[in-house]
């Protein structure tokens, strides 16, 4: 009655030459970068310009960039745009804030006299 009769040998793998590799090397999107968080809602992604850099539009004051990193968006929205929405101005200057601070927090070099 039961259709478990068929032994499940795990060592037959064993048998595989090692050039042979389960996984595919081909995955979907899954574990690829983050997209960040500037492109569709506070700027429009344009042509990739090299890894990392995209045209990049901003949807509120429509400045462009023929390179722009997240981090060049994130700046703009955070200190330069003049149309972004103060909540998301202040959204970003929370961003930058944080990245600030770890990065004192590695240079505390200037107590030397
Ligand atoms: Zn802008």
């Amino acid at each position: 009655m039961s259709i478990m009769s068929a032994e499940e040998n795990p060592t037959e793998f064993n048998f595989l030459p090692n050039n042979i590799r389960p996984q595919k090397k081909k995955a979907k999107n899954f574990g690829g970068r983050p997209k960040s968080l500037v492109w569709g809602t506070h700027a429009i992604q344009g042509e990739k310009v090299s890894e990392g850099h995209y045209e990049a539009t901003c949807s509120y004051c429509n400045n462009f960039w023929h390179k722009g990193s997240p981090q060049d968006l994130e700046g703009h929205f955070a200190n330069d745009c003049l149309k972004v929405p103060m909540e998301v101005k202040q959204f970003f200057l929370n961003r930058l804030a944080e990245k600030a601070e770890v990065i004192t927090n590695n240079q505390q070099t200037s107590h030397k006299k």
